[in-house]
């Protein structure tokens, strides 16, 4: 299955930063180096300024987050249909800033993808425990709650990437082990052939937390991990590409 590599800006840069990063990694792009499916999800004031600079280039364009309702009276909210507008292929639901700083539930990550398939987008749906959980043995339990409860139940499989994202190697520098990795990606798949029949087999399970350039290739060489979700190295476009080439 061909990788994808996604980078999440976060809530990072001014005007000038997201124009250098889109146009640093066009050029990179032009050189043509990655077989990967690369995507970048910049902040939403920018996603219309490096859908602009990405033109013709192989880099898709994501939303970070969306309202699980089409339009309406929300307030500060984006809608799957205005990513969708403005560009967009993919959105990042259920990230675990986004459950830690506005308390996202499952049952609202689920609203969302179902927003975004709806739209046409697809849904990077983010699960992971949180230090405290792993050390309680409980890192399975979780993530079967998190995918149970987040992934819209009976939809087509290829048309959804859920993203593994231990919530303490995320800006952190830590990273799973590869053991760990493959155990947690082993199990996600499971449950989605629960959830989704043997279509599963075709969904991306990405890797995220502190993947740089020196530890991309061994976590991307591992048995179900079909790319990466990362965050502070795509905010350097050649670190970004490193990865990218690694995958
Ligand atoms: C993320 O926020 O999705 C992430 C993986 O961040 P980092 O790569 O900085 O750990």
């Amino acid at each position: 299955m061909r990788a994808l590599i996604a980078g999440n800006w976060k809530m990072n840069g001014l005007t000038e930063d997201a124009k250098a990063l889109a146009a640093g990694l066009k050029a990179l792009d032009g050189q043509g180096e990655s077989s990967a499916e690369l995507l970048v999800c910049p902040p939403f004031p920018y996603l219309g300024l490096v859908a602009q600079q990405l033109a013709g280039s192989r880099i898709a364009l994501g939303g970070q987050d969306c309202h699980g309702a089409a339009a309406g009276a929300h307030t500060g909210d984006t809608a799957a249909p205005m990513l969708r507008d403005i560009g967009c292929s993919y959105v990042i639901l259920g990230h675990s800033e986004r459950r830690a700083d506005h308390g996202e539930t499952d049952v609202q990550v689920r609203g969302k993808a179902e927003s975004a398939l709806a739209a046409g987008l697809v849904p990077i749906v983010c699960v992971g425990e949180t230090e405290q959980e792993r050390n309680a043995g409980q890192a399975l339990n979780v993530i079967a709650r998190q995918v149970k409860g987040s992934v819209p139940a009976g939809m087509e499989a290829e048309r959804l990437v859920v993203a593994y994202e231990p919530v303490w190697a995320i800006g952190t520098g830590r990273t799973a082990t590869p053991a760990d990795v493959v155990e947690v990606h082993t199990e996600i798949r499971r449950l989605l052939v629960g959830l989704v029949g043997e279509g599963a087999q075709s969904v991306r399970i990405l890797y995220g937390g502190s993947v740089k350039p020196d530890n991309a290739a061994e976590l991307l060489s591992q048995a179900n991990v079909d790319g990466a979700l990362v965050g502070g190295a795509s905010l350097k476009a050649e670190d970004f590409w490193a990865i990218a080439r690694s995958a």
